[in-house]
This record gives structure tokens, C-alpha cells and sequence, in this order.
């Protein structure tokens, strides 16, 4: 692997880097710079992340093109490909690593938390195999909208810091205009990243690679008796909870490899990710998902899977018997089930207006999830018009005309509000509390392919500006904005979404 030493500082200092990755024994990573591009263009500046950051916005806006697209150099900057492995659809694949991402530091942020600066799209790296390195425009603007609608809807995710068009073109099954996203992290460290060295039989690394995370994501159980164990319970609990915060929203994340999983509980990755439109547990958007194994409602159990792999790297730290490992990794995943089911459950409550918890609950959850899959109801609408109905009854005919058949809604409204009699809140409180949980905008698909469409074919970003803002407040009614609040009509509709590799 090649060696490059840090850039020395130059004029225009935009990051104040602070690189721990860097630091890690070679085979971590191997670094890299980023190819220069013929002629960058900013897309956008992610202006409040950027401050966020502590960087130079006023710096940003002007040199911005040449530092995110990889033109130039930030000081400080040690630019590095990651090394990791991954399960891609249930095949393992012992070295995948950053090939067409380079990180370029880190930062630590106005709350004190360390954050990846990462270019995804800047080149080839030494774990491109025969890609290019790059990115296309479509998939960058998908990244940027999907992933700051996440954050906004309150839902861990890795930021997107910035977005140019390098003026060079990227030959898939069409020739494309090229981009790059910046992205930003808690940190890149996978399921897959522990996995490229237990497949190699490198414990050693694997508990450096676990001390590492620990201090970085973990640090209050550095002084634990079992650290390793805590930290796969820990890593095991924020997925379980991250995934139920994606089913309250809709979310299909397309394509949960092990190496598209994080440690810290982060979504990464928005390739084939999209929110679905009518309620179907079986709903699948991604063209390379044939058999659905990512489908809508198997996430949950995926995401189970994915940890175990994990916990297979993790065993002969857990303990030097393997036997007692093992049991103790079984009991940890064994774990997971209630903790989703309690986060999943919780949510729900408070998508319906339920702050108590009774016995029947999970019934009355089930019993509109399954009216809903019947009557095609729209997901995010149906959650949304419920809001009023909590305030007043005259709302039920707009949520009912959701449905295929509006009649089946009755008997489950008047269960609702049975159960809700039995709540201490006010209507309007209540209508409130569910307004902050049920957003009325997601960035739904058919708008994320008009906005690609116009942007790729026209180099017209009117689109893809307009969705970011709408979905910068997702909770917020903006009237102006209603027409991002229906689903597509028939012609508008996008059956596929592709990872655009
Ligand atoms: P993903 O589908 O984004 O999770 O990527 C899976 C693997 O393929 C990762 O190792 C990527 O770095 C690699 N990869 C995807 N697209 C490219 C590309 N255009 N050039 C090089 N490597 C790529
Ligand atoms: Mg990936």
C-alpha cells in the first residue's frame, strides 16, 4: 500500500483535521489521493452542517468545488481508502473496501464529536477492482436528498456535507454527467470492517479495530469486565433501534449488506433506498433485489443476521473458552428480538396518539397496518390525516378516502378512539405529539427521479433544491408546499430504484 504523508498546511485552511483512522497499523487502509477532475462545479454547500463542523463557510463558498471535488487539497487532510469485506446478499466477499470513496480526515465538531469528512465518488483507489472510482449524478443527489431527509425526520444518519459535478463524464449503461458527494460520518467503520480481518484469522487487529470503536462510539464501556461483549450489545441495540425508526417512516434501505451496516448506528448508504408510497410489508424498490431479501418487513430480521456476523468476528474476544463465547454471543442476539419489538411498539404508540401502554395495543397497531396493506393506503398520508382525526371526527373523511374502500376504516376508528378515551391528553395535545412524529413530507421517489431527470438531463437543480427544502421539515405543514405531500399519480411512479454503481 502506498504511502503519502500528510499535505502540509497552504492558504485558505478550511478544516481543522484531527485524524484517528490514519493512525491505525497499515493494513487498515491503504492511502490515496483523490484524481483531479476537468472542471467542478458546486452543486450545493451544506451550509448549516458546515458550521456545525467549526469549517470556513465564507472559505467554503468560494474555494468549495476545488476541495470537494478532490481538486485540492485541504491541509491536513491524510486521504485514505478503508479496508473492509462484506456479505452482499448473503455471499461473503473477503475484500471490498473504499473503492470509490476516500476519506479525507476527521473533524471534531461543535459538540465535541468526532465526524468523517469522506469524498465518496473522487477516483480509483486500491480497492476499486475494475470500477472507476466514481460516482454519477443521479445517485449523488439521491445520497444528499435521502440522507439530510433522514436526519431531518430525527433518524441517525451519515450528512451530507456537499455536492459538485466534476464536468466529466461516467460511462454506465448510459453515458452520465459525473459527481461527487461529501459525506459525513460518525464514523465508516462496518460490520464488514471486522469481517475483512476474521477472515484472515487476524484477531489482533480485529480487537484493535474494537478498542478502536469502542473509544470512538462507546466510550462508557471502556471500564466494562467484558468490553467486547458490551460493545456487540451496544452496536445490537442501536440497530434494532435504528431499524424500527425506519419502518415508523416507510424506509427501505435496498441493500443491507454487512457492509453497508455500521457500528455506531448510522444509515449509510442511500443506493436503492427509497420510502414507499401504499403500505406493503413485501414492497421492494431495488432492480438487484430479485428475491426481496431486503424487503420492507424483513429488515428487521436482516438486521439480526448482520449481527451475527458480527458477533462471529467479535467471539474470541468474548471469552477464551469458545463454548462460553459463543453462549454469550447467542444470548446477546438473542437479545435483539425484544429490544426492536419494544422500539417498533413504542413508536407505533406514538404514531396513534398513545402515550400509555395497554395490553392490546400491538393488536390495534396490526389491525390498521393490515387495513392499510388491504386499502393500499398511502403510508406517510395515512399517519399524517390521523393527526386531525385525533383532534376532530370531522377529519375521518379525508383519512378514510385513503383507503381502497373507505368503509373498512370505521370500526377501527371507533376502536381507536375507545383506547384513546382512556389517554389523560387533550385532543389538541394530542394532535400536537403526533404531529411531531408523523412527518407530512418524506422525499417520496417520483420526486427524487423528477429531480434527478432535470438535473441530469438539463442541468436544472430547481428540483433537487426544492425537495432538500421541503424535506429539511419534514413535520412542519408547509402549505405551499402540498403538492409534496401526494403520492405519485399512475404515470409518475417508479417501480426501481438502482444502485447506480
Ligand atoms: P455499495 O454497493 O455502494 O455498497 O458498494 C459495494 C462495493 O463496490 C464497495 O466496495 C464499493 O467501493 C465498490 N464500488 C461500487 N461502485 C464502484 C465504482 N464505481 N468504482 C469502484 N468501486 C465501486
Ligand atoms: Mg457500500
Amino acid at each position: 500500500m502506498n504511502y503519502l504523508p500528510p499535505s502540509p498546511a497552504k492558504d485558505g485552511d478550511t478544516f481543522t483535521f484531527d485524524n484517528s483512522y490514519a493512525r491505525l497499523p497499515q493494513q487498515f487502509f491503504a492511502r490515496v489521493e483523490p484524481t483531479p477532475v476537468a472542471e467542478p462545479w458546486m452543486i450545493k454547500l451544506n451550509k448549516p452542517l458546515a458550521e456545525e463542523l467549526g469549517l470556513d463557510v465564507a472559505a467554503l463558498e468560494r474555494e468549495g468545488a476545488e476541495v470537494f471535488s478532490g481538486n485540492r487539497l485541504p491541509a491536513g487532510a491524510e486521504p485514505l481508502a478503508m479496508a473492509y469485506a462484506g456479505h452482499q446478499f448473503g455471499t461473503f466477499v473477503p475484500q471490498l473496501g473504499d473503492g470509490r470513496a476516500i476519506l479525507l480526515g476527521e473533524v471534531i465538531d461543535r459538540n465535541g464529536t468526532r465526524r468523517d469528512i469522506q469524498l465518496k465518488g473522487p477516483g480509483q483507489t486500491p480497492f476499486s477492482r475494475r470500477g472507476d472510482g466514481r460516482a454519477a449524478l443521479g445517485p449523488v443527489l439521491r445520497e444528499y436528498i435521502v440522507s439530510e431527509a433522514m436526519y431531518a425526520l430525527g433518524i441517525p444518519t451519515t450528512r451530507a456535507l456537499a455536492a459538485v459535478v466534476t464536468g466529466q463524464p461516467v460511462y454506465r449503461e448510459q453515458i452520465l454527467p459525473g459527481a461527487i458527494v461529501t459525506r459525513v460520518a460518525g464514523s465508516h467503520i462496518r460490520v464488514g470492517t471486522f469481517q475483512f480481518y476474521a477472515a484472515r484469522g487476524d484477531t489482533a487487529s480485529v480487537k484493535v479495530l474494537a478498542d478502536y470503536a469502542i473509544d470512538r462510539h462507546y466510550p462508557d464501556i471502556k471500564g466494562d469486565a467484558r468490553p467486547y461483549l458490551a460493545f456487540f450489545k451496544a452496536v445490537t441495540a442501536q440497530q434494532a433501534e435504528l431499524i424500527a425508526r425506519w419502518l415508523h417512516v416507510g424506509f427501505i434501505h435496498g441493500v443491507m449488506n454487512t457492509d453497508n451496516m455500521t457500528v455506531s448506528g448510522e444509515t449509510i448508504d442511500f443506493g436503492p433506498c427509497a420510502f414507499m408510497d401504499a403500505y406493503d410489508p413485501k414492497k421492494v424498490f431495488s432492480s438487484i433485489d430479485q428475491f426481496g431479501r431486503y424487503a420492507y418487513a424483513s429488515q428487521p430480521a436482516i438486521g439480526q443476521w448482520n449481527l451475527a456476523r458480527l458477533a462471529e468476528t467479535l467471539v474470541p474476544l468474548f471469552d477464551e473458552d469458545e463454548a462460553t463465547a459463543v453462549e454469550m454471543a447467542n444470548d446477546a442476539l438473542g437479545e435483539y428480538g425484544a429490544i426492536f419489538q419494544r422500539h417498533w411498539l413504542d413508536g407505533m404508540r406514538r404514531k396513534i396518539g398513545l402515550q400509555s401502554s395497554e395490553e392490546g395495543d400491538l393488536d390495534l397497531v396490526q389491525s390498521l397496518l393490515s387495513a392499510m396493506h388491504q386499502g393500499e393506503a398511502d403510508f406517510t398520508l395515512t399517519f399524517r390525516r390521523l393527526c386531525d382525526c385525533a383532534g376532530a371526527p370531522e377529519a375521518d373523511v379525508a383519512f378514510s378516502a385513503l383507503f381502497a374502500s373507505p368503509l373498512s376504516t370505521a370500526s377501527w376508528l371507533n376502536d381507536w378512539r375507545q383506547r384513546l378515551s382512556r389517554e389523560t391528553t387533550t385532543p389538541d395535545e394530542r394532535r400536537a405529539a403526533m404531529k411531531a412524529v408523523n412527518p407530512a413530507y418524506i422525499p417520496r421517489n417520483h420526486r427524487i427521479e423528477q429531480a434527478i431527470v432535470a438535473a441530469t438531463e438539463d442541468a436544472d437543480f430547481s428540483l433537487f433544491e426544492a425537495l432538500v427544502d421541503v424535506t429539511a421539515k419534514p413535520y412542519e405543514d408547509q402549505p405551499q408546499f402540498a403538492a409534496y405531500q401526494t403520492p405519485p399519480v399512475p404515470e409518475e411512479v417508479v417501480q426501481r430504484t438502482f444502485c447506480g454503481t
